[in-house]
């Protein structure tokens, strides 16, 4: 997507928080700065996720410079030889140092290291949580790895639960946040967002929109990939059909989902979007800044349209 094709896809969609992410990495990006300062002067906020697999103190003093407002980093593993096995390379300790660049770049500038949690990598979380404090950040995020519910629905032995609490201590003793409490107490509960019968509470088509490169725009990244050929969810191309997140093809999605109906296959047993999934994971966002800006788009009426 070129620059001004960016700038278009913000005028159409008026969001107050960008995550810039890609199918790839998107420092990669030649005009990442610029989309950065754009997002910015847009008047929302740009937020990176990133595997930090490149970058060095000058891009990160340029993108603070140009309006970075908090950043993702996701760290698969914080164990550094199964972090080489899962990523096929030795990266570990670079992109730990670049953590701590980017953390120096800005102080204040809120860093989230995420961690995809299955049950095999429960012994990882004390030294997950070890890692965020020798690196002077103040949160730990805890997402459920797919396949979808592979925590949620067998259960955890007392072995497994004596993992989590020494963690939960762990990270309250260490002054972390961290949203892992609340991620396994909903393991096991049914919060997908379209159960099997097909009731639906998905809350991301009234909150957000994920555009890939080509412009394709739709409630989040499982749909805009999985349905792009699929003519019963009509999603929008907002760069060839002048879409915006109140056209007609989010209007449809909306419909669907407050017609208790699943827009689409993929969300049958989907729990990305429910209202459950996102309280559980937005506390660890607020940062040092303490402003927490999924929870400010949920609690935001003006963001909810009547479908
Ligand atoms: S239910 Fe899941 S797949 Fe469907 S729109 Fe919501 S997040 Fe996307």
């Amino acid at each position: 997507m070129t620059r001004g094709d960016y700038r278009r896809v913000l005028q159409s969609l008026s969001p107050r928080i960008v995550t810039l992410l890609g199918d790839g990495e998107p420092l990669l990006h030649p005009e990442i700065v610029g989309s950065v300062a754009d997002t910015s002067a847009q008047g929302a906020r740009p937020m990176l996720a990133t595997n930090l697999a490149i970058g060095d103190a000058a891009l990160f003093a340029e993108l603070v410079a140009a309006g970075l407002d908090h950043v993702k980093v996701t760290l698969s593993h914080s164990n550094r030889e199964r972090y080489r096995q899962i990523k096929g390379r030795d990266l570990f300790d670079t992109v730990i140092n670049r953590v701590d660049l980017l953390r120096r770049a800005e102080a204040s500038l809120p860093i989230a290291l995420e961690f995809w949690v299955t049950r095999d990598k429960l012994g990882e979380l004390c030294t997950h949580l070890e890692l965020v404090r020798d690196l002077g950040l103040d949160s730990a995020v805890f997402l459920l790895e797919q396949p979808k519910g592979q925590l949620a629905g067998h259960g955890l032995d007392s072995a497994m639960m004596m993992q989590v609490a020494e963690a939960i201590g762990l990270a309250s003793r260490l002054g972390l946040r961290t949203n892992l409490a609340s991620l396994i107490g909903r393991a096991g509960k049914d919060s997908t967002a379209v159960s099997s019968s097909g009731r639906a509470a998905c809350a991301f088509p009234w909150l957000r929109a994920y555009v890939n490169q080509e412009g394709r725009a739709g409630p989040c990244v499982d749909l805009v990939t999985k349905a792009a050929n699929d003519s019963s969810v009509q999603l929008e191309n907002l760069l060839a059909d002048q879409g915006s997140f109140v056209g007609q093809a989010f209007r449809n999605i909306r419909l669907a989902f407050r017609r208790g109906e699943a827009p689409h296959p993929t969300c049958v047993g989907c729990r990305k979007g429910s209202l459950g999934a996102l309280c559980g994971c937005v506390g660890p966002y607020r940062g040092k800044r303490k402003r927490d800006p999924i929870h400010e788009l949920a609690t935001d009426t003006r963001t909810v349209d009547a479908a």
